[in-house]
């Protein structure tokens, strides 16, 4: 049976650790504030918002929520965030995504200025991680690297597949896996004989959006398996983009779905923002 790659302990660690500079800053004087705004009342994105706020409030950061109604113009949300871009108490901003079909999601993120830019989706932040500058990262890869690192997972010199190569997950997961000196290969829909690449993988990143799309013979035998998947089951169970049950043997660790990478996402945006109060 692989080792299970615990995101939901790795993630109250770092938790543990921001709140713990957070009140070092909050002593010194800088209280930090992540003001989010949702667009909508879409019940899955209301959850999400939830969870953050819940995680801010745990960490000590100070949380600005802003609950704009669903017919809101994409004009009345750009002018919301240029005022929060000018706030000098606001040190991270977060449009919950997706937004309504009427408003433009890359005007959004490109209005946010990049010292505030919490979720790294500005290309700034983008270009800043492509070419191994300082910068917000986007935080499920971030997490992905820190479940690899505190699991005591090299990555240098190995294989790394990251299937999967949309601009949140996929493609900065593997410019940070570069970063950390592996060799990267990036798969997708096009991909020729996917199970040949993936095969070759000492870590597999599955980030493919299709529920236990990876089975046992997409792995090499003592494969580090991550699964950014989630799905919820007919039976309302949460399942990943890997066959847990089928892979779980082959592996050598793996992550669970619920309980691996998800909790990840919120400690790293926690981390952003620690990380924009700092600067
Ligand atoms: P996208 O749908 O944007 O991207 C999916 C990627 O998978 C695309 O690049 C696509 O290729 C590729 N793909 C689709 N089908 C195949 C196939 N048959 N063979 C090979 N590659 C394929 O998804 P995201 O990156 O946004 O998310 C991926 C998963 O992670 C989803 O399940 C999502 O719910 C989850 N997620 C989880 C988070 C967490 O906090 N745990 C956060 C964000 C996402 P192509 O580009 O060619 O179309």
């Amino acid at each position: 049976m692989a080792m299970l790659i615990d995101g939901k302990a790795i993630s109250a660690q770092i938790k543990d650790e921001l709140k713990e500079e957070a009140a070092h800053l909050a002593a010194e004087g800088r209280h930090v504030c992540l003001a989010v705004i949702q667009v909508g009342s879409d019940p899955a994105s209301s959850i999400y918002v939830g969870n953050k706020k819940k995680a801010c409030d745990y960490v000590g950061i100070e949380s600005e929520s802003y609950e704009l109604e669903e017919h809101t113009s994409e004009q009345e949300l750009l002018s919301l965030i240029d005022r929060l871009n000018g706030d000098d108490k606001v040190d991270g901003i977060l449009v919950q995504l997706p937004l309504p079909g009427h408003i433009d999601e890359d005007s959004v993120i490109r209005a946010i200025h990049p010292d505030k830019d919490v979720d790294g989706f500005h290309p700034e932040s983008a270009g800043r991680l492509c070419i191994g500058e300082k910068g917000f990262v986007p935080c499920t890869p971030a997490g992905i690297i820190q479940l690899l690192k505190r699991s005591g997972i090299e990555i240098e010199g190995k294989e790394c597949v990251v299937v999967g190569r949309s601009n949140i997950v996929g493609k900065p997961m593997a410019l940070l896996l570069l970063r950390e000196n592996g060799t990267v290969t990036v798969a997708h829909s096009r991909t020729r004989d996917l199970r040949e690449v993936t095969k070759r993988a000492d870590i597999l990143v599955a980030a493919v959006g299709k529920p236990k799309f990876i089975t046992a013979e997409y792995i090499k035998e003592g494969a580090v398996v991550i699964d950014v998947g989630i799905h919820r089951n007919e039976d309302n169970k949460l399942c990943g983009d890997v066959d847990f049950d089928d892979v779980k043997e082959k592996a050598a660790a793996i992550t669970p779905v619920p309980g691996g990478v998800g909790p990840m996402t919120i400690a790293m945006l926690m981390s952003n923002c620690v990380e924009a109060a700092r600067k």
